[in-house]
């Protein structure tokens, strides 16, 4: 007979819901579960008793309650890596963002769960389960020696490794979370300007170089404005040129823009200009103008 005591704070019912993932398999060992429940003050305590239906040999019955004590700590591993992870989650964004709403939380804690795997070098990656299987393999050795298993307790003193990545990954997520959020905000502002401005010319040709330099043409191919040669040689000078352009396509308020030489222009600045402008740009394949 296993004698096995879990202390924690989590609710009964969260911990039969991930226990009845592994019922079935504890049932090819023909035992009773009794799970009972004290509570001390906020702690709950679980007692287990597995206890076999049958009479059964002593060396065959040491070897079942091995068996178990590895579904057992499953059981444990699984319930700290996901729900207990998850809510602890939620409790620090919600500390740290409480202006924010609660599906913007969620997408913050999904992002961060998915960063845990990138800052830890794959250590921590859930996914591929060799952390959870270090983790049972850890509970495993802890509940053989162990008739107590206090779970809060065990993740807080050997577990302090993983909650500080886990902690990295939620301050990245958030970070992440307001750049997007005024990078989208900056779009929304160009995008009602460009909306609201009087159309000087038609067509706008764009000539991109390199260093982020430019040539603008209109619709006759006559030169609007000349961003080119080494007229400026500042540090930065890639974004200074970004925000001439983008500041020309606002003046001008084209309803089509052509892009000529495309491999010339930088990824993350393709992004903005096809946000800002949407509809308006294409990308030229060749003609007389690039060629020039
Ligand atoms: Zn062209």
């Amino acid at each position: 007979m296993l004698n096995l005591n879990i202390g924690s704070n989590m609710a009964y019912s969260a911990f039969w819901q991930i226990f009845a993932d592994f019922l079935p398999e504890l049932c090819n060992y023909n035992v009773n579960i009794q799970i009972k429940k004290s509570t001390f003050s906020k702690h709950n305590l679980f007692t287990l008793l597995l206890q076999p239906e049958n009479e059964v040999q002593a060396d065959k019955q040491s070897y079942y309650d091995e068996e178990i004590k590895i579904i057992i700590a499953q059981v444990l591993a699984k319930y700290i890596l996901g729900y207990q992870s998850w809510q602890w989650l939620i409790r620090k964004v919600k500390k740290e963002c409480p202006e924010l709403a609660k599906e913007e939380w969620l997408q913050i804690v999904y992002a961060a769960s998915q960063w845990l795997k990138g800052i830890s070098n794959g250590e921590y990656d859930l996914i591929s389960n060799s952390f959870n299987y270090k983790l049972c393999k850890n509970i495993y050795k802890y509940i053989s020696e162990n008739t107590m298993f206090d779970v809060e307790g065990y993740s807080r003193f050997r577990l302090s490794d993983y909650y500080a990545k886990l902690q990295e990954s939620l301050n990245i997520s958030i970070e992440e979370f307001y750049w997007q959020r005024e990078y989208e905000e900056f779009v929304w502002v160009l995008k009602s300007f460009l909306a609201n401005q009087k159309e000087i010319i038609k067509v706008l040709h764009i000539l991109m170089q390199a260093d982020g330099q430019f040539v603008l043409l209109d619709e006759n191919k006559q030169l609007v404005r000349d961003e080119s040669g080494d007229s400026v040689t500042i540090d930065g000078i890639a974004n200074l040129y970004d925000d001439v352009l983008i500041g020309s396509i606002l003046a001008l308020a084209p309803a089509k823009i052509i892009l000529h030489h495309r491999h010339c222009l930088k990824r993350h600045f393709r992004e903005l200009l096809e946000d800002v402008v949407g509809e308006r740009i294409s990308y030229c394949n060749g003609c007389d103008i690039c060629r020039v």
